[in-house]
């Protein structure tokens, strides 16, 4: 049976930095779920699916269409997500994406279809995976679950910088104003709302360095 590592909570906590820095140093491989829900409201903005604001009721019918994959990056020494064929990492990551991600996650059977697909990449290796049901739902069975939390204020700093960095021009009002609607969407909707699964350890890292949280994730999982 393979190791498998859960990392689940709120918007931009630090979830994949730590993830990703988990998988590194253990050697596992890192999924990141939340790139597969942009990957299909990038599709679905691509292809007419998303039209003044408005969801098409569809668009679970374009799921086979779309063909995601992550693919090794040498350059950045982590995985882009491809969408049938084409390198979206960047792309998955505007606000425009952001802003209808959690709604596209609210139908139901968009999650049926990238949950398969997250449990197949799950049992082929050991892998850290970060989303906000990979504890409860995507791997219920996981040796090590992590819930991530972090104060608002933090939160919205560190996102907003992030995205200042990769060169987008935003601001921290829309930031925060984003990061509050997907949590509410994402914590509040019927199919597997976001939640600390029972079997979770809580970690408030508003106050941790990157190394100091890894440490702790890592003394964790030794136990
Ligand atoms: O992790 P990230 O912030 O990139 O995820 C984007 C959005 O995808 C989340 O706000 C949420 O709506 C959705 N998501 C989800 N389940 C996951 C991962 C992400 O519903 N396992």
């Amino acid at each position: 049976k393979s190791i498998n590592i859960a990392v689940d909570g709120y918007s931009s906590t630090g979830k994949s930095t730590l993830a990703k820095d988990l998988a590194a140093a253990l050697g596992y491989r890192y999924v990141d779920s939340g790139a597969m829900y942009r990957g299909v409201t990038l599709y679905a903005l691509k292809n007419g699916l998303i039209k003044n604001g408005r969801i098409a009721e569809n668009l679970a019918d374009y799921l086979e269409d779309m063909h995601l994959e992550f693919i090794f990056n040498r350059e950045r020494g982590a995985s882009d997500l491809h969408l049938n064929g084409e390198d979206v990492e960047e792309e998955i990551r505007e606000l425009e994406v952001a802003k209808y991600v959690s709604d596209v996650a609210s139908i139901s059977e968009v999650r049926k279809f990238l949950v398969k697909a997250q449990q197949k990449m799950a049992g082929k290796k050991e892998v850290v995976m970060d989303g906000r049901d990979i504890g409860t739902v995507v791997m219920p069975d996981a040796e090590l679950k992590i819930f991530v939390t972090a104060r608002q204020a933090v939160r919205t700093s560190r996102r907003h910088g992030e995205l200042i960095r990769r060169g987008k021009d935003v601001t921290k009002q829309e930031v925060e104003a984003n990061l509050m609607q997907r949590d509410l969407i994402d914590s509040t909707r019927e199919d597997s709302p976001l939640m600390q699964a029972e079997d979770a350890r809580l970690l408030d890292n508003s106050e941790l360095s990157l190394k100091e949280q890894l440490e702790i994730g890592l003394n964790w999982a030794k136990e």
